[in-house]
Formats: C-alpha cells, sequence, structure tokens
C-alpha cells in the first residue's frame, strides 16, 4: 500500500493485531450463524511523510452505512461538542449570518450547539440510521459520504460555508486528499476547517493501543497534518489539544494565504513532536513492544483471576473493546458478557467471540467478581454510576497500560 498523504510505497510495519473483525459491525442473534469476516490489523510508518496508518483499507461502506456510535450517548461527548460549538461561534464569530457544515455529523450534536446562536448548519452523514435520528431531531443531514456532489448541493442551496468540521472522521477517511479538495470548494476564502482527531502522541503515552481498529486508518501527529495540508494549498494555522479519546489535537486549517495568522501552538507542538521522536521509526517500533507487553500482562492477570474461580465481565463496549478483547483472546469463558448503556448494542454480540451485550441490570442478576473497564476512558463517569458495586466488593478494573485495580 502506498502512504496516503505522499504516496510512499516503502511504509515499515510497527505493531500487527492479527486478523481482527470490525470493531463497529456488532452482531445480532439471527447474524450469529454466518461467520464474521476478519481483516489484518496492522499499522505501519511513512518515514517521508512521518504518517503512521493501516495497511489494509476495508470498504467504508462495510462499515460506516449502520453505525451504532451515538455521540449524545456519553455525556463526556455531550459537554465537549457543546462545549466546541461554543468555542468555535466566540473565535470565529459566528452568528445568523454564518454556514456550518460537519463532515461525519453523527446525530447532529456539534451542529446543535452551532443551531443556538442562529448559524445555519449542514450535516453530512453516511449512515442511515443516524441521519434519520439527526433529521428527525431538526438538524438537516445529508445522508452520504462527503464527497464533490455533496459539496456542490449545499453550495447551490446555502452558499459557501464559513467553517467545516471533522470530528473524529479524517483519521477514517482513506482518500483524505478529495475530501480536502472538497472541502476547499465548500469553504469561503476567509473560512476555517476543523478537524479533530485521536492523538498518536497520547496513544504512546499512555499505551492505548485498542484505538488501533479498521476504522482509524491514520493514526494523527501534527507534523505529517501540516505536510499534508500544505501540499493541498492550505495551512494549518492553530493547533489544540483536547481530552477526547484520551487525547486528540484539533487541528485548524485554512485557504492559503488566508486570513488567520500562524498561532504559536503550531511550532510549539511541531517541536515538541520532533523531540519525542516523530521522525524516527524507533519511536513506532518501542510502542509496538510495549503493546506485546502489555497483552502479555493482561492476559496473565485474566487468567490468574479465572484461575481463583473469579466471574469477570467487560463495561462499556466502544469499537475499541473489540481489538482488545481480540488481541487478549477474550472468549466466553474469560468473559461472562459486556455491560452497554446504549440501547442499540444491548441483545448483541461481540463478532467471533459471540460473548453478549447486555444492559447493566445484569450487574444485579448475575453480579460479577471483576468488572473490567472497557471504555477506559469513561472510566471516571462509569465508577460514578456504578458506585454501589464497589460497595458491594466488586473490583473495577482498568486494563491499560496495565491491569490496575481501582
Ligand atoms: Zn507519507
Amino acid at each position: 500500500m502506498e502512504c496516503r498523504i505522499c504516496g510512499n510505497e516503502e511504509l515499515e510495519s510497527f505493531l500487527s493485531l492479527g486478523m481482527s473483525p470490525l470493531a463497529n459491525n456488532l452482531p445480532s442473534q439471527e447474524d450469529l450463524a454466518e461467520e464474521q469476516p476478519v481483516f489484518p490489523l496492522s499499522v505501519a510508518f511513512c518515514d517521508t511523510c512521518k504518517l503512521a496508518q493501516l495497511t489494509h483499507v476495508v470498504p467504508p461502506e462495510l462499515m460506516f452505512k449502520n453505525y451504532l456510535y451515538v455521540t449524545s450517548t456519553t455525556q463526556t461527548f455531550r459537554t465537549h461538542f457543546t462545549q466546541m460549538a461554543e468555542d468555535l461561534t466566540r473565535q470565529f464569530k459566528l452568528g445568523k449570518h454564518s454556514l456550518a457544515v460537519d463532515i461525519g455529523s453523527n446525530d447532529g450534536l456539534l451542529l446543535k450547539g452551532f443551531q443556538k446562536h442562529g448559524v445555519t448548519t449542514v450535516g453530512v452523514e453516511p449512515a442511515d440510521n443516524l441521519a434519520a435520528l439527526a433529521n428527525k431531531d431538526g438538524v438537516e443531514t445529508i445522508n452520504a459520504f462527503f464527497d464533490h456532489t455533496v459539496a456542490e448541493q449545499i453550495i447551490n442551496k446555502y452558499g459557501k460555508a464559513d467553517i467545516v468540521t471533522a470530528n473524529n472522521v479524517f483519521a477514517h477517511i482513506h482518500d483524505i486528499k478529495s475530501v480536502v479538495k472538497n472541502v476547499k470548494t465548500l469553504l469561503k476564502d476567509t473560512g476555517v476547517y476543523v478537524t479533530e482527531s485521536a492523538y498518536f502522541f497520547a496513544m504512546i503515552d499512555q499505551l492505548t493501543f485498542d484505538a488501533v481498529y479498521h476504522e482509524h486508518l491514520s493514526y494523527y501527529t501534527l507534523t505529517p497534518l501540516v505536510y499534508f495540508f500544505k501540499h493541498q494549498g492550505m495551512e494549518v494555522f492553530k493547533v489544540e489539544q483536547v481530552n477526547t479519546h484520551g487525547g486528540s489535537i484539533r487541528v485548524y486549517a485554512q485557504k492559503q494565504g488566508g486570513p488567520h495568522k500562524i498561532d504559536a501552538s503550531v511550532p510549539v507542538l511541531l517541536a515538541e513532536e520532533k523531540k519525542k521522536g516523530v521522525e524516527r521509526f524507533t519511536t513506532y517500533q518501542q510502542f509496538g513492544e510495549r503493546v506485546y507487553d502489555a497483552q502479555k500482562k493482561l492476559l496473565t492477570f485474566l487468567a490468574q483471576a479465572k484461575k481463583e474461580g473469579k466471574t469477570i465481565v467487560g463495561y462499556g463496549v466502544p469499537a475499541k473493546a473489540t481489538t482488545l478483547l481480540t488481541f487478549c483472546k477474550a472468549t466466553k469463558d474469560t468473559f461472562s458478557y459486556l455491560v452497554d448503556d446504549n440501547p442499540l448494542k444491548q441483545g448483541r454480540f461481540m463478532p467471533v467471540s459471540h460473548i453478549p451485550i447486555v444492559g447493566s441490570h445484569m450487574l444485579d442478576q448475575k453480579k460479577p467478581d471483576i468488572v473490567v473497564i472497557l471504555a477506559w476512558n469513561f472510566a471516571p463517569e462509569i465508577m460514578q454510576k456504578l458506585a454501589k458495586y464497589k460497595e458491594q466488593g466488586v473490583q473495577f478494573v482498568i486494563p491499560l497500560p496495565e491491569p490496575k485495580v481501582l
């Protein structure tokens, strides 16, 4: 495969998680009769533009047409995106005269924040179920992948956009060149493109390799993004580090020669990345080795608990849980069940291992000895909700970077 930013064909692999099922395609009872497809999950480094990326691209239609992840389900994201809309409205003086477009708009949470200030909003969302949900909720949403036709459709109806956002989707897109070309078409010359993605150095620091799954094609740091935008006739003028997904970067870009001065945050983070070894393959290689070590520790912990006759369940079934559970070879014998508060996931199963996903009432019906918090980035929120079980003696465990009892 060639690098999606610079075309380099000599990518160097540094982490292989083997064959893994699609993280967000949780089979229902009827689906269990069919075998769930698995695809290689391996990450490689490009020495030219410094982008870390998956070596295998699964066709997006297989992953994004019916999406179970609803942004508004978690309080953390409700707060985050409401706050983000406030921030951006203030920074770029958005109001009744403005148009905001969100790519991968999910259930329209961010756009609702803009609407509060009278901004005209359009969402673009490929998942049929989510687009329907947003439209029903008063957030106009085009049910499609963002492409040239969609950009033209929006321009014809509303004119060009003041702001285009894409949160936790830019890493999901293989052909980011054509996405940015279409963003440029859609944006006013004074417009801004804001994109938030999981930050690869946060992943390295916290060893959160479970964020590696087929949807996440790119693992961004600022360095390759600056390179990328520059080659697309755009420039990064500001960057912020934010807390979502265990650490993300919010990157602001404008058309080359746009009105915004380059903020100090850009050279500062670039220098910091250089110091951390963003340009050296060994940085990535060492990360890979630490992941294999974490796998060993987690397997040992689970095996020991089973030997002591303890029952283990998982809490939270985000996409990353599929990677984590596949990587630690979890079966129905290791995890009795998995709890998720999203009703769309309840009644479904983990692919391949077929561990059942249930509502939290099961914690009362079949009380476990150990709860492994698979949605580790929501641990404080989850612990608050489950405080009474802790009082009853249930052990809560964060699985990474090494199993830790809370
Ligand atoms: Zn490259």
